[in-house]
């Protein structure tokens, strides 16, 4: 485009100078004034005119000036000489006014065209951001729409990413960003979009993608580049996003269904396991909807005192005397009524909600086993989740402290997951915790995929048999087994056991028997208020039961 004005300009400007090349010379005085005063007035007006293409200006105003220059000097008058001088420095000075005014012009171009772009690129990771992902699906959409073409959407988001954060700092973390922004990028097709949604969210829009085995392949290849370690601060570390993927139109054609629909495969893949991919179903709709209402009425419940807590007694099975008390969580909904924990722990465990819980929990917990007799111990269930963190030792003591409760007398109680197996931190952190008095209970045992694994690695000083198995062992014979063999198991190897879930006065007489340490469940008791812990006694029950 500026070459063709470029040539119109100069063919323009070539007409306007063959009037004075022509007729200069043999005009009246009179009309060379008027020759004199028209050019210039071309040459100004032109330059004028198209500053904003300084070729096009050149292009006009040369010929012009030159058709001009020849006209005056055929005229033989030296004072056409100095006029053809002037003439020249007039253009110079117009042709300087017009680069100044295009250089300013190209700049303020190039600055508005550089702004634009950042404001739809992340500035860590330079890739496109939120804002630049809306309007590409925006755009994928109107393909599909218009000419069929269909893609799929992934919802990525970094497991523990936060402890990563937490442990080697912010800069390390964003350094992470960085080269995992770069590794997906480099596995992806040139058409691929990816996009960094906010911390360590990223999408991924694979253009003409349409059956979900195509997408799988994407999604394995994503994950796939996180095989390798990251370097950080000297150490290697394991870092792995899950995916979650919607596919169009199969899912939808509305950015904000597929986005919705991404995010809630991508909660179930979090749930799961870590660093793998889920296609949506329809089933996860109604509980991502769910999910997301139900952690922000956590936030609310925290700020608003929602929670309380119900206590459990543990039962020594030799003496029959209480010897401790589990602390359990219990939310009040103004709406949904009495939420249990199962519905609303594993909620919070997907963001920082749990900390705050957790730190809730313990500082009710302790003030309450403060006011016990001091031979009594406090059980308190801590998530996995609150292990990321070094830091977490120094809270509990402090808060130990604070409520003037002695080490010995707290036990934290966790329960065996997949994702325990790879860090080492978590057993780096349990090892200090038990150096500093604090004991430990392995939850659920016998219901997750490594019990035995864990037994070996994990200092656990206590067992708790699930209940599940405590529930079958009069009605089924492997359930007694697995329960005689946990019971030796934990005599075995020093540590102490305990059987959850005794319903039933024949469940306590088969762990009697075994010499299983302790019992718990609604045998003993339920779980009760902190103020009906004072007036507790739970032997009368036992002893009609030992009398029987
Ligand atoms: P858990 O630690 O295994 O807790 C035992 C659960 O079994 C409790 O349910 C308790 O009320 C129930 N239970 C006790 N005895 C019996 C019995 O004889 N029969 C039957 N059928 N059930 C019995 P709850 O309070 O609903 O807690 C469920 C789970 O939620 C807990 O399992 C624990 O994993 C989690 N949880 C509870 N409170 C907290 C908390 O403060 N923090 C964390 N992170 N998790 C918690
Ligand atoms: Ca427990
Ligand atoms: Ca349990």
């Amino acid at each position: 485009m500026i070459r063709l004005s470029s040539i119109y300009a100069g063919l323009l400007g070539s007409i306007w100078g063959l009037a004075p090349l022509l007729f200069f010379a043999n005009s009246s005085t009179h009309a060379q004034v008027i020759l004199i005063c028209l050019t210039s007035g071309m040459i100004c007006s032109g330059a004028f005119v198209l500053a904003t293409l300084p070729s096009a200006a050149i292009s006009f105003t040369i010929p012009i000036t030159l058709g001009f220059i020849i006209g005056v000097l055929q005229t033989g008058e030296p004072i056409y000489i100095s006029v053809a001088i002037l003439t020249i420095v007039y253009l110079v000075a117009i042709m300087r006014a017009v680069m100044t005014f295009s250089l300013l012009l190209v700049n303020r171009v190039l600055s508005q065209i550089a702004s634009e772009k950042a404001a739809e690129t992340d500035a860590l990771t330079g890739l496109p951001n939120r804002k630049c992902f809306t309007g590409r699906l925006e755009t994928v959409i109107e393909d599909l729409t218009v000419n069929g073409i269909g893609f799929c959407m992934l919802y990525l988001d970094f497991d523990d990413f936060k402890s990563i954060n937490d442990r080697f700092g912010h800069a390390a973390g964003d350094d992470l960003l960085i080269e995992a922004a770069a590794r997906m990028r480099a596995c992806l097709r040139e058409t691929d979009c990816i996009s960094r949604l906010g911390g360590d969210e990223f999408a991924v829009i694979g253009t003409g993608i349409k059956e979900q085995r195509e997408a799988g392949l994407l999604a394995e290849r994503l994950l796939a580049t996180f095989a390798t370690p990251f370097q950080i601060a000297g150490e290697s570390l394991n870092m792995h996003p899950s995916i979650g993927i919607a596919m169009a139109p199969l899912d939808g054609q509305d950015a904000q269904i597929l986005l919705r629909k991404a995010d809630a495969a991508l909660y179930h893949s979090k749930r799961e396991r870590r660093g793998i991919f889920h296609f949506f179903k329809e089933e996860f709709d109604s509980l991502s909807q769910d999910r997301k209402s139900i952690e922000t009425d956590l936030r609310e419940a925290l700020r608003d005192k929602q929670f309380h807590l119900v206590y459990q007694p543990f039962l020594n099975l030799v003496t029959h005397e209480v010897t401790g008390y589990e602390a359990l969580l219990r939310w009040d909904h103004p709406v949904r009524g009495s939420v249990p924990p199962s519905d609303f722990i594993p909620i919070a465990e997907l963001s920082s909600l749990i900390d705050e819980i957790g730190d809730y929990v313990l500082r009710e917990a302790l003030q309450t086993a403060a006011t016990w007799p001091s031979h009594l111990r406090l059980a308190v269930n801590l998530s996995i989740r609150q292990l990321r963190n070094m830091s977490v030792v120094d809270k509990i003591r402090a808060q130990l402290a604070e409520c003037g409760v002695p080490a010995h007398r707290l036990e934290l109680e966790i329960t065996e997951s997949k994702s325990m197996a790879s860090t080492s931190q978590v057993v780096e952190i349990l090892h200090k915790l038990r150096e500093h008095g604090i004991s430990i209970a392995l939850d659920d045992f016998g219901t997750g995929y490594s019990s035995m694994t864990y037994l070996c690695h994990l200092p656990v000083d206590r067992i708790k048999i699930d209940r599940l198995f405590i529930s079958g062992v009069e009605s089924h014979l492997e359930c007694a087994s697995i329960v005689k063999a946990s019971v030796h198991l934990a005599v075995d190897l020093g540590r102490k056991v305990i059987a959850e879930g005794v319903e039933t006065p024949a469940q306590l007489a088969f762990l009697e028997k075994l010499n299983c340490h302790e019992a718990q469940g609604y045998l003993i008791a339920r779980p009760m208020p902190a103020d009906q812990i004072a007036g507790f006694r739970p032997q009368l029950k036992l002893k009609r039961h030992s009398a029987a």
